[in-house]
């Protein structure tokens, strides 16, 4: 995150535009459009209320993929740690693309991401999500071994009866 740093900031003005306002980051700057009849004074007012809103969306996506690394970590603390730093991930990100799945878990590089579907389900539904992927860390398929250290996780047969019944009623979602 740049933090208190101000970003380069381009205003770009369109004859085309009336009203609406949009910025957006373009590597170090961030672009904002603004509407041409807008005054100096319009201008750096909206400039200023752009960027809050930028910060603002990138802090909240920012701290929730923190949250969940956070989450991670004590659920590998808690019934994973006699494997050590093989449940350790690289990363965990939730994703917006992922809309077949909960979760996924690259294990070649280490990689897991939670599907933004699960963010408003119970933390008890969350954790057994993510569980089920940091397990995947350490056994890759879904065989006895896999499911031996999934069940260490209490609710884990609530959590899979809660999210069977979810993707029932939406067919393309599932384990
Ligand atoms: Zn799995």
């Amino acid at each position: 995150m740049a933090g208190a740093r101000k970003p380069v900031v381009e205003v770009r003005r369109s004859q085309r535009r009336r009203r609406t306002v949009s910025a957006y980051r373009d590597g170090e700057r961030v672009v904002v459009l603004i509407p041409d009849q807008f005054s100096r004074a319009e201008e750096s007012e909206w400039v200023d209320r752009m960027l809050a809103r930028l910060a603002a969306r990138e802090g909240r996506l920012a701290r929730s993929d923190a949250e969940l690394l956070t989450r991670a970590t004590r659920l590998m603390d808690t019934y994973l740690s006699d494997y050590g730093t093989q449940a350790v991930p690289a990363s965990v990100r939730w994703v917006t693309n992922q809309n077949g799945r909960w979760g996924s878990c690259t294990p070649a590089d280490r990689t897991i991401r939670i599907s933004h579907r699960v963010q408003e389900m119970p933390d008890w539904v969350i954790d057994y999500v993510l569980l089920h992927e940091l397990a995947h860390l350490i056994v890759p398929s879904h065989n006895a071994a896999f499911w031996a250290l999934v069940a260490r996780y209490p609710k884990s047969e609530r959590a899979r009866g809660y999210l069977e019944g979810i993707a029932a009623a939406v067919p393309a979602l599932a384990d």
